[in-house]
């Protein structure tokens, strides 16, 4: 493993299910799959995920849900000021990289040090969907 995380089994099958996910998920979501694991070893592991900069949180009403980072990301270094977004009809929250964001224009002495971006709507597959 490239970002230097020693590689336990529950590491390596819970990056596994997280590289088959086209959406992100929660840690709900990974519960359910892995439904004879313990949910605090995998809460930890996603937390060491998330410091090695393997995977990023995304914060909901009610949920965290994790997707993986793209190689921008360290240890310590999180890169994902990228718009993330809620499809209300399917429930899925996906990374969208390409959106062009216009930089937050601050006054002076306030110092950035995290943005969330965060939309809520129907996404490409579900508008797809209803216009047939
Ligand atoms: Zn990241
Ligand atoms: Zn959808
Ligand atoms: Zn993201």
């Amino acid at each position: 493993m490239r970002k230097k995380i020693t590689p336990t089994a529950m590491r390596i099958l819970t990056l596994e299910f997280l590289l088959e996910q086209s959406a992100a998920v929660s840690l709900t979501d990974i519960e359910n799959h892995f439904f004879r694991s313990d949910r605090i070893t995998l809460y930890r592991t996603l937390k060491t995920f998330e410091q090695k900069g393997l995977i990023h949180s995304i914060q909901e009403t009610n949920t965290t849900k994790y997707s993986l980072c793209k190689d921008s990301c360290g240890e310590g270094t999180h890169n994902d000021n990228h718009l993330h977004f809620y499809c209300v009809q399917c429930k899925e929250t996906v990374c969208l990289e390409h959106v062009d964001l216009s930089p937050v224009m601050l006054p002076p002495n306030f110092e950035v040090q995290q943005i969330r971006f965060f939309a809520k709507g129907v996404c490409n597959k579900c508008s797809r969907q209803t216009m047939q």
